[in-house]
């Protein structure tokens, strides 16, 4: 028999039930007992889901108090000295200090999940004294099974990865940081084993990327170790998120299943079974309906994979799974209303995944007309959507398959536009900007309510946004800021706002998904070709530029991020989309210049969340991100000034795409690793204009006058001071008036200091 398998379930409920626990729990507004029992209401609810609807093997402790991640290191002890841990089950006061801080220490680092838009908490290993404080997959199990008779699949991070992710240790200590966590991994699974767990998922995502000798000796031994001590219990060694390096060493590891990602990882794992074949002692977990997209699958295709696998695999070694957890999908279609039907009808959220894994596992296991007509039924409804105008408009895809044929290129190098520029603009050395967003305070906010619920009419509230420009731009001037932004008060959300006024796009009521914590996104859904239809933000550009002599920046969000920060159509390429993103900005750009600005930002902030997880794949996509770009912003005259914005650290590596995007400036955060960064400049000489954020956004202290001095000093010893920018790290509208206003002055000030030396 078949068997049907989901390697995760959102946590957040169908209307973030999740969320507001957590967040009402912070907020006090409930006792820690209350707490514990609204979590376990969600968790069964969700077990109940699955097994409702027929999946047969059901994953327990994927849920989560925050993460996942840090839930294996609190269940290993692993907690920073900086909490005063005393031992025993961890309590929810330091669990949620590592997660989000306490008065008096501070949170852990968070960083990517892979290359999902998942962040996790990364676990500090230094001063840790690793020891099993609970069986967390154990009360999981029992609790599934005595509350609901659910036989569950206790999942749990693999150790491989666990240490990958962690940090707080060097290379030469990872064997002695391995013997300490292996005992305690053995023990978990011993007493699953005792208590008569037949499968215990052990997710090891770090195979799909490339591992050392060593590492795939490590990756030997802890199998090994694990096949020693546990016997009888069958481990479903699981990988996602691509397809595995090293197939061969993996699949001869001693476990009872492997499960590969045949969605992300399609080609690469197809490719290793057909050539190395799949060994016969052994369960393939064939992950092939996707986890992290959020189309209906075509079950007809996926019935003819499953067929051609049998080639490789007797039927029953298969098991029919999700190609990774459904943590990175909504739950559910369900209470989609204002979709149009036809794109409704081609979504497919974590519930209508589990139909498709229960559908499929009996198309391959019983077969049968009744069950073929189903599939056939499921594929049509995804008809109309691929046939639809809005997927099929031949004047933009013909415009922007001959603008790709180009390539995009300022009419200009940039020693001479550089020096138009300085002409045009007479800046002083040193000149001070933004990033573009002042405070979304609580007025701006309601004022934005108030419109949506048509409480105001639209000429209501253009008139209190104009205010608040005007209020901003008295306020940078008298701040003697040089370069003016209007303040991104109409703006929610930098993909949303633009998602909203262009052709292709949807928006869906309820398409959250986890992105930290209790931190949820919905994102948009660009599901036809992207199109420009009208002018998206001249009208307020336009407005702050009249109201000043000093120049204005305009601001945009690039091609890149709204792609990575989008759910995005799947029957052409992510560089396919790119081009028409870059198009549609291209006319925002051009409109913006026409209408007498001469300075356009286009944010980039995104660009490294779409790295692919294959090193070798980087270089393809960095040049078509680069691309994009510069299509987007090429056609503008010498004098106008393209400046563009990257955030989220960790840019030394693509200095020379970042230099490539050819913008007249580039402003990157950089003050929590400005050393780094600098340090990669030394190595780089950059050539175009660029500011590296001198003081942390992200904190409401006000940064001292000498810390910027002395940060402008440290990078005017690498880079040229006539190329060089003055700005916070990234836009300031989570920040207070007081303390924006407070900083911008001392930033000024800072600058005044540094530019008596040049
Ligand atoms: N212009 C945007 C802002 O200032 C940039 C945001 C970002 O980099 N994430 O808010
Ligand atoms: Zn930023």
């Amino acid at each position: 028999m078949v068997r049907s398998s989901v390697l995760g379930y959102p946590r957040i409920g169908e209307d973030r039930e999740w969320k507001k626990a957590l967040e009402g729990f912070w907020s006090g507004k409930f006792e820690e007992a209350e707490f514990h029992r609204q979590l376990q209401e969600i968790r069964l609810n969700h077990l109940r889901k699955q097994q409702e609807k027929g999946i047969d093997l059901i994953a327990v402790n994927d849920f989560s108090y925050y993460d996942h991640v840090l839930d294996t290191a609190t269940m290993f002890g692993i907690i920073p000295k900086r909490f005063s841990y005393k031992g025993g089950v961890v309590p929810l006061s330091i669990y949620y200090g590592i997660a989000r801080g306490t008065k008096d220490a501070t949170a852990s680092e968070m960083t990517k999940w892979f290359n999902t838009n998942y962040h996790y908490i990364v676990p500090e290993l230094s001063e840790a004294s690793p020891v099993l404080t609970e069986n967390k997959p154990l009360l999981a199990y029992r609790e599934a099974k005595e509350k609901l008779g659910v036989e569950g699949k206790p999942v749990i991070v693999g150790p491989l990865t666990f240490l990958k992710l962690s940090k707080g240790y060097s290379l030469s200590e990872t064997d002695t940081w391995l013997s300490r966590l292996l005992p305690l991994y053995v023990q978990v699974l011993q007493e699953l084993a005792a208590e008569g767990v037949q499968w215990v998922q052990i997710d090891e995502p770090i195979l799909v990327t490339k591992l050392s000798a060593a590492d795939l000796q490590r990756l030997k031994s802890i199998y090994e170790t694990f096949a020693a001590s546990v016997p009888n219990l069958n481990i479903m060694l699981q990988t996602y998120f691509e397809s595995i390096e090293n197939y061969s060493d993996i699949v001869a590891l001693p476990v009872k299943g492997i499960g590969l990602d045949l969605v992300q990882g399609l080609s690469g794992n197809i490719s290793s079974l057909k050539t190395l074949g799949f060994p016969e002692d052994k369960v393939l977990g064939a992950g092939v309906i996707d986890g992290r997209g959020i189309w209906k699958a075509e079950l007809g295709e996926k019935r003819v994979l499953l067929e051609e696998l049998a080639e490789f695999v007797t039927a029953e070694r298969i098991i029919v799974q999700s190609s990774c957890s459904l943590l990175h999908v909504p739950v559910t279609t369900k209470h989609e209303t204002k979709l149009v039907n036809e794109l409704k009808d081609a979504l497919a959220f974590a519930d209508e995944k589990l139909d498709e894994l229960v559908l499929l596992t009996k198309a391959v296991s019983q077969g049968g007309s009744e069950i073929t007509a189903i599939l056939e039924e499921n594929d049509h409804a995804i008809e109309p959507l691929k046939l639809s105008g809005e997927r099929n408009r031949s004047d933009i895809q013909n415009a922007v398959f001959a603008i790709s044929a180009q390539n995009p290129e300022r009419s200009h190098p940039f020693s001479e536009r550089h020096l138009a520029q300085q002409n045009k603009w007479q800046l002083p050395i040193l000149p001070t900007t933004t990033i573009g967003s002042f405070p979304q305070s609580p007025e701006v906010r309601k004022a934005r309510q108030q419109w949506r619920k048509g409480e105001w009419n639209s000429e209501q509230y253009a008139a209190f946004i104009r205010e608040q420009i005007d209020i901003w731009i008295k306020l940078q001037e008298e701040i003697g800021l040089d370069v003016l932004v209007h303040g991104e008060f109409e703006r929610t959300d930098m993909v949303e706002f633009f998602g909203e006024k262009l052709a292709g796009f949807a928006f869906t009521q309820n398409g959250w998904v986890q992105s930290y914590g209790s931190r949820c996104v919905k994102p948009p859904v660009i599901f036809g070709d992207v199109a420009f239809k009208g002018a998206m933000t001249v009208e307020e550009t336009k407005y702050a530029q009249s109201r000043t002599e000093r120049p204005v920046k305009g601001m945009l969000t690039g091609p890149i991020t709204i792609l990575n920060w989008s759910f995005v159509r799947e029957d052409i390429t992510r560089e396919q989309i790119a081009y028409q993103l870059a198009y549609a900005l291209r006319h925002e750009v051009e409109a913006l210049e026409q209408a007498g600005i001469g300075m356009i930002q286009v944010d980039e902030p995104a660009v490294r969340e779409g790295l692919p997880l294959k090193e070798e794949e980087h270089e393809k996509y960095l040049a078509w991100a680069v691309k994009a770009f510069r299509m987007a912003t090429c056609t503008v005259q010498e004098t106008t000034q393209i400046h563009t914005h990257m955030c989220y650290c960790e840019f030394h590596d693509m200095i020379n795409s970042i230099e490539e995007m050819d913008a007249d400036v580039i402003s990157i955060e950089t003050s929590r690793s400005h050393g780094e960064l600098i340090h990669s400049f030394e190595l780089n000489t950059y050539k175009l204009g660029i500011g590296l954020g001198v003081y942390d956004i992200h904190s409401p202290r006000i940064p001292y006058v000498e810390e910027m001095t002395s940060m402008i000093e440290r990078a005017l010893r690498v880079l040229d001071p006539k190329l060089f920018w003055i700005n916070p790290d990234c836009g300031l509208k989570t920040r207070g008036l007081k303390e924006t206003v407070d900083s911008l002055r001392n930033m000024v000030e800072a600058t005044q200091i540094a530019r008596a030396k040049y």
